[in-house]
């Protein structure tokens, strides 16, 4: 085997835990850090190296991978007083993965290359299966060389990887996503909803769409977990009202309304409030349920 460089991967949650453990298998000398430690410990266990801080992980990486929750989880690993930016080591290649805002991912860039160091934002797509499956899509905004050093990476953790332009064209790209994922959501779950109202049998109506119109990313993923009454997460109600604000705020800077994305951000935030933060997203499902979407 060919050697490998050396990477940080910090965040090691429901997405960069199996995001992580795909660089270990593939040889990639790992070393990790996560806020709670303890969900690093499958990775120690396969012989990734624990660090005390992003920063600290950084400071003994030549690439430094995040996946953390929010933008200022991400201000804060890279930005913060001995952060990534500070301590990693000249020459670095720095790739968040984070969903993230577009104009943070333009302002680590340009601390990044005021130190010698390329940042590239490279948001993904594919959900907690895709992470397991490595299947992800990576969508990637910065420079183009630094997108050419990340490739052996993305091609160990996803399946397709496109450079969308410069910093911050990663993050708007997955905007353009979770708009439509938004869009797709909120057509499983009416679809079924309105399945349910004509006594229909929801497994066989989800059987049988799965090979019509109606058929999407969302339906296969969401739809049998809805079925099942799995409102485990996946993807978290949280990040994704995250996601569908910043969206709504980067349209509206844009002088664009997307009246289908505020209504998905509406039922969400509703749906966050009242207990499903820590849900998945297909338990917008128990919203209609309960008769609180209407409104
Ligand atoms: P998650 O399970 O909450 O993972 C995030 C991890 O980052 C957590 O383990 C968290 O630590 C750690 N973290 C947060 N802030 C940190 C900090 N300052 N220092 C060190 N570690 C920190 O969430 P996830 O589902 O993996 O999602 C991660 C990101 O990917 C989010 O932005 C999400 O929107 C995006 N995403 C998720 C999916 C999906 O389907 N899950 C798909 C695409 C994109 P703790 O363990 O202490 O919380």
């Amino acid at each position: 085997m060919t050697e490998r460089p050396t990477v940080a991967f910090v965040g090691t949650g429901v997405m960069g835990a199996a995001m992580a453990g795909h660089l270990l298998d593939a040889g990639f000398p790992l070393v990790v850090h996560n806020r709670t430690c303890v969900k690093a410990e499958p990775l120690l266990d396969k012989g990734a190296e624990w660090a005390e801080s992003a920063g600290a992980a950084a400071a003994r990486a030549d690439i430094t991978i995040t996946i953390v929750g929010y933008p200022h989880d991400v201000e804060q690993v890279y930005l913060g007083p001995a952060g990534i930016v500070d301590e990693a080591p000249a020459g670095a290649l720095l790739i968040d993965m984070t969903t993230s805002t577009p104009t943070l991912a333009v302002r680590i860039a340009q601390a990044a290359a005021s130190r010698g160091l390329i940042a590239l934002d490279a948001p993904v797509s594919g959900g907690d299966v895709g992470a397991r499956n490595a299947t992800l899509t990576i969508m990637a905004g910065g420079d183009r060389a630094g997108f050419e050093r990340a490739l052996p990476l993305f091609e160990v953790m996803g399946k397709t990887y496109s450079h969308m332009g410069g910093p911050g064209a990663g993050q708007h790209t997955k905007m353009a996503n979770q708009i439509g994922i938004a869009g797709t959501m909120l057509g499983l779950i009416e679809a079924l909803q309105y399945a349910k109202a004509a006594g229909l049998d929801l497994e066989k109506t989800h059987a049988a769409l799965a090979g019509g119109g109606a058929n999407s990313w969302s339906w296969g993923a969401y739809g049998p977990r809805i079925l099942a009454g799995d409102f485990a997460p996946g993807f978290f109600v949280k990040h994704f009202v995250k996601d569908l604000r910043i969206a709504i705020e980067e349209a509206h800077a844009r002088g664009l309304t997307l009246p289908g994305l505020e209504l998905a951000e509406r039922l969400y935030s509703r749906l966050m409030e009242a207990d499903g933060a820590e849900f998945g997203t297909q338990a917008l499902w128990l919203l209609y349920e309960r008769g609180d979407a209407q409104g």
